[in-house]
């Protein structure tokens, strides 16, 4: 049995931490927020951050993410498709009025004018080494599977993609998880092998020390680490059925709806290089809005319940950090796919430790 320390609870974190502490090893895991759970709606003020992860749409693309990363997360991204799934069966409290993953697949959706910019994203996806290719929908297969999708758009169907519920799965890892020790409102200054220096210059020691301090890190990142701004907007729609994610090609915009519980839309996402975490502006809203009304004309009298906006940790050259000596692991820069490559990341990096994954990896 080792003696863990990790800095940050976000998705990194608390798959680490329900990880090894039902392998057995002593878990303590420290974190600046509040609690475990997701900051309130509507209360999310500038100056208290908080997880990326809770602001995260929760989409696992591993296919339609190519446009925008490389195939090495593609691959990170198929692999942790079934580490859901089980993680889903095991966590998911009983009578929950969703599952909280679910693999439907998700659609690619373009509009007649903006073909060009859909055949460049296409052309992108179809080039990618051993990836499965978008199937091309008629009218009739599209209305089958959303009939509430504007007919006159193109569409493509990603057969195995999913999604997660982020805030209720962040909550479960840390409720279900009763054996590790949650030190909540503590800071870590510096993660060092073997302790972390907590705020108060007390140290915490341990066999090994893991840093998922997000953009916290910031300063022990080898390579430099930024925030890139995302900005949310949920809609309440009563009536407006939706299955699955979709994802609108466009020209300017990569504009995305996914489905929650209780009539729930999830739109998303800017993608600003600013650091600022200040509220949704404007533009934002009226353009993420207009697109996913063009997507689903029965969104008109749907109600804009909340607005969100975060940073996502991003590396120069947005691959994800991993990095390992004795005493240590460092794992950052999960950029715009932490919740796609969580999984397969945190199997790799306890392999790297010495500290075998839970069951063999498995390939979707
Ligand atoms: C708008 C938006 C939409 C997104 N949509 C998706 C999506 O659909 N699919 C997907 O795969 N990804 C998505 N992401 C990206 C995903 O949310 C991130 O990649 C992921 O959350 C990064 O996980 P993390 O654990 O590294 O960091 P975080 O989730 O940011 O967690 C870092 C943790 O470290 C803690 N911390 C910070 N400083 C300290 C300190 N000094 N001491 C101790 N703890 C500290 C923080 O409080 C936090 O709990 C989205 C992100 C945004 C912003």
């Amino acid at each position: 049995m080792a003696r863990i320390g990790i800095a940050g609870a976000g998705v990194l974190g608390r798959l680490l931490a329900w990880r090894l502490a039902r392998e057995g090893h002593a878990v303590q895991v420290v974190d600046p927020a509040p609690g475990p759970d997701a900051p309130p709606t509507g209360s999310l003020l500038p100056g208290q951050p908080h997880a990326a992860g809770f602001t995260a749409a929760g989409m696992l693309s591993p296919l339609a993410e190519l446009d925008c990363g490389d195939v090495e997360v593609a691959r990170l991204g198929w692999r942790s498709l079934p580490r859901w799934r089980a993680l889903c069966a095991e966590l998911t409290p009983p009578g929950y009025p969703q599952p909280l993953m679910r693999q439907r697949g998700s659609l690619l959706l373009a509009h007649g004018s903006d073909a060009g910019a859909a055949q460049r994203v296409l052309a992108r996806l179809q080039a990618a080494p051993d990836q499965p290719r978008p199937e091309a929908l008629d009218a009739a297969a599209l209305h089958a599977l959303e009939p509430a999708v504007a007919p006159n758009l193109t569409a493509w169907y990603l057969r195995d993609e999913g999604q997660v519920l982020p805030r209720e799965m962040l909550q479960a890892l840390v409720h279900q998880c009763p054996e590790a020790q949650w030190h909540w409102g503590r800071r870590v200054q510096r993660v060092l092998p073997g302790e972390l220096l907590l705020d108060d210059s007390q140290a915490l020691r341990c066999d090994l020390a893991i840093d998922t301090r997000g953009l916290g890190a910031r300063e022990q990142v080898p390579g430099g680490l930024r925030g890139v701004r995302g900005e949310i907007v949920w809609l309440h729609a009563p009536g407006v059925s939706l299955q699955r994610p979709l994802r609108l090609l466009h020209p300017r915009h990569r504009v995305y709806l996914v489905p929650r519980p209780n009539d729930l839309i999830v739109v998303g996402a800017s993608e600003i290089e600013s650091e600022d975490r200040s509220p949704v502006s404007l533009r934002s809203a009226v353009e993420l809005m207009a697109a996913a009304h063009s997507v689903l004309p029965a969104l008109a009298e749907a109600r804009v319940v909340h607005q969100e906006s975060n940073l996502r940790p991003a590396t120069p050259d947005h691959a994800p950090v991993l990095q390992h000596q004795p005493g240590l692991l460092r794992l950052n820069g999960l950029f715009r796919h932490g919740w796609l490559i969580a999984p397969a990341l945190v199997d790799d990096a306890l392999a790297a430790c010495g500290l075998a994954p839970l069951v063999e990896t498995a390939h979707a």
